[in-house]
Formats: C-alpha cells, sequence, structure tokens
C-alpha cells in the first residue's frame, strides 16, 4: 500500500468517490472484493491498523468518511473501504501508464518495437526511448479534430451559455458546483428561445403547426428539451462530474439527476395536450427521384445554359442517381465529405 502512495495520491475528488463506492458495497461480500495478492491479509489487522493505513497510503480521514455515511465503521466496514481505495489507486495508475502507451504506432514502427521486444525479451521501454513530445504532439492533434466538429462547436458555446448564466445567479455558481435545481432554471431560460408555439387548450389554433397571434407561449419542443439535456450531461462529463447523480449525496451529474428527466417528461406530457406535431422532412421517395432526375435530364438539355449552372445540374443528378441506387439516407449522403 505505501507503494501506491508514490505514484497515485488520494484527491479530494476521489474521496467522494470512494464514498458513494462505499455505500453501494454494503451488500457485497469483501471476499469478492479481494483481488490483490498482499503479503498481509488485510481482514487480520486490527481496527488502528486499518486506520492507519487508510490515513497514510490515501490520506483517506475515517471521521470525514464515519460523518458523510452517518455509521459507525466496523472492521468489516475498514476492510471493504481498504479493498476499494486500493482498487480505486490501482486503476488510476493503470490508466496512468495506459495514456503514455495510447497512440497506436504504424504498422512498420510496431513491427520493429515487436522485434526489438522478442529480442531483449521484454516489452517495456527504457526511460529514454520513450518519445513523450511526440505523442503529446499527437494527442493534442487528436483533441483539436474532434474540437472542431460541429456538434462539438455547439458544445463549446452552450458550455460558455451555461457558465455566463450561472455566473448571474444569486448566489452565483459555476459548473463545478451547480445543482439539479440549477439545469432546470438554465433548461427554462433556454426554453425562451424556442420557436414551437405551444396552444393552450382554449385555443382555436391548437394543433395547427406554424405561428398565430394568439398570446401563447412559444417554446423549444420536447426533442429540443431532450437533445439539450444530453448535451448539458455531456459538459458536465467532460468537466469531470461523472455520468450519474447520487440524490442522497448531492454529488454527480447534475444533469442527470431525477428532477431533470421529470422536467423533461412534463414538457413532453405538456406538449401532448396542446397537440404539437413533431416535425418530420417530406420524405423523398423513388417515383419522385425519378421525375426530379427527368427534370434534370430535359434542363441539361438546353445548350443555352452556362457552365456554372450546368456543373450545378450535373452535380444534382449525380446527388440523386446515387441516392437511388444506394437506397442511403440523403442526409447521410449529403454529409459525405471528399477533397
Ligand atoms: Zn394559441
Amino acid at each position: 500500500m505505501s507503494e501506491l502512495k508514490q505514484d497515485c495520491p488520494f484527491a479530494s475528488d476521489l474521496f467522494l468517490d470512494l464514498i458513494v463506492k462505499f455505500q453501494k458495497a454494503d451488500f457485497v461480500d469483501p471476499k469478492e472484493l479481494n483481488f490483490f495478492k498482499e503479503g498481509e491479509g488485510l481482514e487480520t489487522l486490527s481496527c488502528e491498523n486499518l486506520e492507519q493505513n487508510l490515513g497514510k497510503s490515501f490520506n483517506i480521514d475515517i471521521e470525514k468518511v464515519a460523518a458523510v455515511t452517518k455509521k459507525k465503521l466496523t472492521q468489516r466496514d475498514l476492510v471493504t473501504l481498504s479493498h476499494i481505495a486500493i482498487e480505486m489507486a490501482n486503476q488510476q495508475t493503470t490508466s496512468k501508464k495506459k495514456k503514455t502507451k495510447d497512440p497506436t504506432p504504424s504498422p512498420a514502427k510496431k513491427a520493429k518495437s515487436d522485434e526489438a521486444s522478442s529480442t531483449c525479451g521484454s516489452k517495456r521501454f527504457k526511460d529514454g526511448n520513450v518519445n513523450s513530445e511526440g505523442i503529446d504532439a499527437r494527442l493534442v492533434e487528436l483533441d483539436s479534430l474532434l474540437q472542431s466538429t460541429k456538434y462539438s462547436k455547439q458544445k463549446t458555446s452552450l458550455k460558455s451559455e451555461m457558465v455566463n448564466f450561472f455566473s448571474c445567479l444569486t448566489p452565483s455558481k459555476s459548473l463545478a458546483d451547480s445543482t439539479p435545481h440549477d439545469v432546470r432554471m438554465f433548461l427554462v431560460h433556454k426554453d425562451t428561445k424556442g420557436k414551437t408555439q405551444i396552444h393552450r387548450a382554449t385555443c382555436v389554433f391548437r394543433g395547427q403547426p406554424g405561428r398565430f397571434k394568439c398570446d401563447c407561449p412559444v417554446r423549444l419542443t420536447a426533442g429540443s428539451v431532450d437533445s439539450l439535456i444530453g448535451q448539458i450531461r455531456a459538459i458536465y462529463r467532460d468537466f469531470g462530474r461523472g455520468t450519474d447523480w447520487n440524490d442522497m449525496l448531492g454529488i454527480g451529474n447534475p444533469a442527470a439527476a431525477p428532477v431533470v428527466k421529470r422536467y423533461l417528461e412534463a414538457v413532453r406530457l405538456e406538449q401532448s395536450f396542446s397537440s404539437v406535431l413533431p416535425k418530420r422532412a417530406t420524405p423523398l421517395l423513388l417515383d419522385k427521384l425519378s421525375v426530379l432526375s427527368r427534370h434534370i435530364t430535359y434542363k441539361l438539355s438546353n445548350t443555352h445554359i452556362s457552365v456554372c449552372d450546368k456543373y450545378i445540374l450535373l452535380r444534382d443528378i449525380v446527388f440523386f442517381n446515387l441516392l437511388a441506387h444506394t437506397g442511403d439516407r440523403a442526409g447521410d449522403l449529403g454529409s459525405l465529405m471528399s477533397d
């Protein structure tokens, strides 16, 4: 255990994680958690020894654990805690090691390194052989590729909007300490930017698509709210608040909290009452495609059209022909990229 300390100091965020895991481990037989073959069996140690080990090796304050979990810790509890702590510390050190190994070497390099490893009989790198600068540069390159996608740009702008909104609250909040209630407030704030009119039960325009001059509110559709919550959850996840919410401890990903799910349910219900129809694209069926294709061919037969128009028509006819023959979704085909 003392060896682990050098590799992995137990940070405060890990401490919360530990408690969550400890509470879930209530019904787990400690023997199942024992993946480790240590010189000393943890079960044989006394409470004082275990407490000391947890404190010295992982910086875990037992009194704090007892205060948060609201129970007096028995020897069995301490053993369970130790196992979870060791497991988490091991996971952290292996994930740290994995990070440096992550980039997949090119086939040629791989063959080379395989050769090298077979000759010296060990796959470990010597310290001087790791090109950490090159690896870092490659990781930055891959990260920036991810950030350049449309979805990620949307997420970045949503993130700054969230940060702005939270900072305007009293007391001001941030991504680190916002709660499910704050997330619901943000959702209501975003709702005012919607484009779908939610008619009241008495309104004469109820069930009709489009905007009318009645004073019924304009909101986001339930589908948009659903995808918005998904994006907010991803922002919190990337920020380091995990994927789940723990109501009992009040920690985790606030966008995954049950109250946020209930908000979405209520929005769905409200919109079903006001007969809001989900928008669908007009389907483009095969017979329509052949009519389109004939029309474009007819236009192309005109010898007086400009080169630019001819190019556009040719491009379109190729697209529609490809669509008709492959049966792909038009959206998928449209996002096809070429040099
Ligand atoms: Zn109305």
